[in-house]
């Protein structure tokens, strides 16, 4: 008995003594970078003692990076923000599905993919100017392709993956057909070629260069909280819509992240993905960034989202929201959407 005893007790040791020097960091490689997020990472080292070591770099280079570090890669979490950029990660095979009650129960089904999770939401929202554009007339998406509103529409690049989120979201509601005639409707309707990110067409709207605009909602808050005099002007023409409150609702969009499928220090990787699914965390990670927690139960003070009141949200899974998007991108390219 005791010579069995003993051998456990070896065998246990073995086991746990390397595994527990391994498990004190945890490599994360974030394509977010904000202020709060410090407080983020430092609170979770101080409640698990595991430390992280953090790579920061655009959405793009960060995926490269671990693409090219192969096996190799020191990788332990990556994070990133909308679903077509986890879905190219997940496409790559680079994630690892994660099991844990935890995160099942904290994030909303439609808000996890088999191999990620989303950690907190934006909405991809109308905005006009007030004295050029009839709200009532931009109350969905494919209101933006009416004839009506030609030489007013204006947005980013067909190419960039807000838009090819929303193409993604389209073709599954509308189909692939009616999705090609609403970028075509769009195209013929728009006021300037596509140039510049989110922030460039809310400011064309407000200096009425455009009548309509598409935009995530966290560049509107950020702009509602400036203190820029210039900004509080240009909000002042401003009027936002959430579109397609009477059919899918508005589509949302996510920051998210998961565990790499090379993780070299995996039980740190669920840690602090759970840790992410926290009161506290959710908290830090939405409102760094003017988004909305994915956790429902947890509350944010946030003014600016406050001020923009609530919305009924697409509640397509954004595992399978990010399916179409290769063909959200053909879909573009042949209405000629650039
Ligand atoms: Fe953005």
């Amino acid at each position: 008995m005791r010579t069995i005893r003993a051998s456990v007790f070896l065998l246990a040791a073995a086991c746990t003594l390397p595994a527990f020097a391994q498990e004190k960091v945890l490599n994360l490689y974030s394509a977010r970078h904000y202020q709060t997020d410090e407080a983020l990472y430092s609170s979770f080292t101080r409640q698990t003692g595991i430390k992280i070591n953090r790579i920061e770099g655009k959405e793009d280079e960060l995926l490269e990076r671990i693409k090219n570090e192969g096996a190799n890669s020191p990788a332990d979490v990556f994070i990133t923000v909308d679903a077509a950029r986890l879905a190219q990660a997940d496409a790559l095979g680079l994630f690892a599905p994660v099991q844990s009650k935890l995160l099942d129960e904290r994030i909303p089904a439609h808000l996890r993919s088999t191999d990620w999770f989303a950690f907190s939401t934006r909405a991809r929202v109308i905005l006009y100017n007030k004295a050029a554009v009839n709200p009532d007339d931009v109350r969905s998406y494919e209101d933006l392709a009416h004839p009506k509103l030609k030489g007013k529409v204006c947005v980013r690049s067909g190419a960039h993956p807000y838009n090819l989120s929303l193409g993604s979201a389209l073709i599954h509601h509308l189909g692939e057909q009616k999705t090609e005639e609403w970028a075509k409707g769009l195209v013929a309707n728009f006021a300037r070629a596509p140039k510049g990110g989110d922030t460039d067409q809310i400011k064309a709207v407000a200096a009425g260069e455009c009548g309509v605009a598409i935009s995530n909602s966290y560049y509107i808050a950020r702009l509602l909280r400036s203190d820029k005099p210039a900004d509080k002007q240009a909000m002042e023409k401003v009027g936002v819509v959430w579109p397609n409150q009477g059919s899918f609702g508005t589509h949302i969009n996510v920051s998210g992240g998961g565990m790499l499928k090379t993780a070299p220090h995996k039980e740190s990787a669920v840690k602090f993905l759970e840790y992410l699914a926290s009161d506290e965390a959710q908290a830090y990670f939405a409102n760094g960034n003017n988004e909305w927690p994915a956790v429902k139960s947890v509350a944010v003070k946030n003014p600016a989202l406050d001020a923009l009141g609530s919305f009924k949200a697409d509640t397509l899974n954004v595992g399978t929201l990010s399916k179409n998007t290769a063909l959200a991108q053909r879909v573009f390219d042949r209405a000629g959407w650039r």
